[in-house]
C-alpha cells in the first residue's frame, strides 16, 4: 500500500483535527503518502481531494472542528454513490481510507468494505454514543465545555435562589448530562437511560430549599425532552423560580482538552497500523485505556451503555 485518504463526516467534534495530524503524520513517517478529502463522503464523490504532507498538518492540533470540513451526503446510502466514491479514490490512486465520524459515517466506512476497499472508522462525536470504546473523540471537550456554562449558572442562580434547567446535548446518550452533572455538583441529572419522577425532584429541590441551599441545578439530556417542557412541568409541582439554559452549539465547538487530542492521536496513529495490515471494516476505540478495534458490522448489533454508576453516585452525593 502506497496511498491512503482521510475524510471527516457527520457532526464535527473537537479533536478530529487531532487524529487527521496523527493519520498524516504516522503515515508519512511509515513511508505512506496521505489525501485529504474535503466534506466528507460529498467530497470522496465529488472529486475534492488533495495531497497532503507533514506541514498541512501543522498547527491544528489545538484548533476544534476539522480543517476537511464535515457534510451530510445522504446520497453515500445507494449504492450508486458508494462505486462513485471508489472510483474517485483509484482516480487518486488512494489504496484505503480512514473515516472520522459517528453512527452514520460508520454505515459508509462498512459499506466501502464490502465493495473491497479497505476502510477503518475512527470514532468522532461529542456525544459519546457509541458502541465498543468508552470514550469518543470530542466528548471530554464537550463535557469540559458544558462544565465551564454550568459553574457560571451556579454563580447567579446562587445570588438569585434560582433553580436552574440546563439543556445539553447527546442525541439519544445521557453521557454528557452525567458526566457534567457529577462534575458541576448538579443536584439532579435527567438522562434518556433512567426513567425519573418530577414529583421527586420537586421534593428534592424543596428539602434543598428548606435546609437553606441558594440554588439548584437540573441537567438535562436533550433526548428526554426540551427544557423549556421540562421546566413547565416541574413548575406544576411548585414555584422554583425556574430559569432554563439551553447550551447548544457552542458544545461542538473549541480548543479540544488534552484527553481528546491524546486519544484521537492515538486512533488515529492505530488506524494506520490496520491499513498497514490490509485489515479494514473495523472502528477503532479505546476501553480500559487501550486501544482496540472491532468489526465495523458488531457495532451495529450491539449497543452504547452510558456509565449508569454515575447516576446513582450523583443522587448520593448532590442533594
Ligand atoms: P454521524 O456520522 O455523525 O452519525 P450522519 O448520521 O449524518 O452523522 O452520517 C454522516 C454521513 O454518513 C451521511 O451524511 C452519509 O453521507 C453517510 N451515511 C449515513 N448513513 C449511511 C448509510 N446507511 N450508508 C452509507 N452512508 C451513510
Amino acid at each position: 500500500m502506497k496511498r491512503i485518504g482521510i475524510l471527516t463526516s457527520g457532526g464535527d467534534a473537537p479533536g478530529m483535527n487531532a487524529a487527521i495530524r496523527a493519520i498524516t503524520r504516522k503515515a508519512i513517517h511509515e513511508g505512506l503518502e496521505v489525501y485529504g478529502i474535503n466534506y466528507g463522503y460529498a467530497g470522496l464523490v465529488a472529486g475534492d481531494i488533495f495531497r497532503m504532507d507533514e506541514s498541512t498538518v501543522g498547527d491544528k492540533i489545538q484548533h476544534g472542528g476539522t480543517f476537511l470540513y464535515s457534510a451530510r451526503y445522504p446520497e453515500f446510502a445507494q449504492v450508486e454513490g458508494q462505486l462513485k466514491g471508489i472510483e474517485q479514490l483509484n482516480k487518486f490512486g488512494i489504496e484505503a481510507l480512514v473515516v472520522i465520524g459517528g453512527d452514520g459515517s460508520y454505515h459508509g466506512a462498512l459499506r466501502l468494505t464490502e465493495h473491497g476497499y479497505n476502510t477503518i472508522g475512527l470514532p468522532g462525536t461529542i456525544d459519546n454514543d457509541i458502541p465498543y470504546t468508552d470514550f469518543t473523540i470530542g466528548f471530554d471537550t464537550a463535557v469540559n465545555t458544558v462544565l465551564e456554562s454550568v459553574d457560571r449558572i451556579r454563580d447567579t442562580a446562587t445570588s438569585h435562589e434560582r433553580t436552574f434547567v440546563i439543556e445539553v446535548m447527546g442525541r439519544g446518550a445521557g453521557d454528557i448530562a452525567l458526566w457534567s452533572g457529577v462534575a458541576g455538583g448538579a443536584e439532579a441529572v435527567i438522562v434518556p437511560e433512567k426513567d425519573f419522577s418530577m414529583r421527586k425532584i420537586a421534593d428534592k429541590i424543596r428539602a434543598g430549599r428548606n435546609r437553606g441551599k441558594k440554588h439548584s441545578l437540573i441537567i438535562l439530556a436533550e433526548g428526554v425532552m426540551h427544557a423549556d417542557e421540562f421546566a413547565k412541568e416541574l413548575g406544576e409541582y411548585g414555584d422554583f423560580h425556574t430559569r432554563v439554559t439551553v447550551l447548544g452549539h457552542v458544545q461542538r465547538g473549541g480548543s479540544p482538552t488534552a484527553r481528546d487530542r491524546v486519544i484521537a492521536s492515538q486512533m488515529g496513529a492505530y488506524a494506520v497500523d490496520l491499513l498497514q495490515q490490509g485489515k479494514g471494516g473495523l472502528a477503532v476505540g479505546i476501553e480500559n485505556n487501550k486501544i482496540v478495534s472491532h468489526d465495523i458490522l458488531d457495532l451495529f448489533d450491539a449497543k452504547h451503555h452510558a456509565e449508569l454508576s454515575l447516576f446513582d453516585l450523583n443522587n448520593s452525593i448532590s442533594y
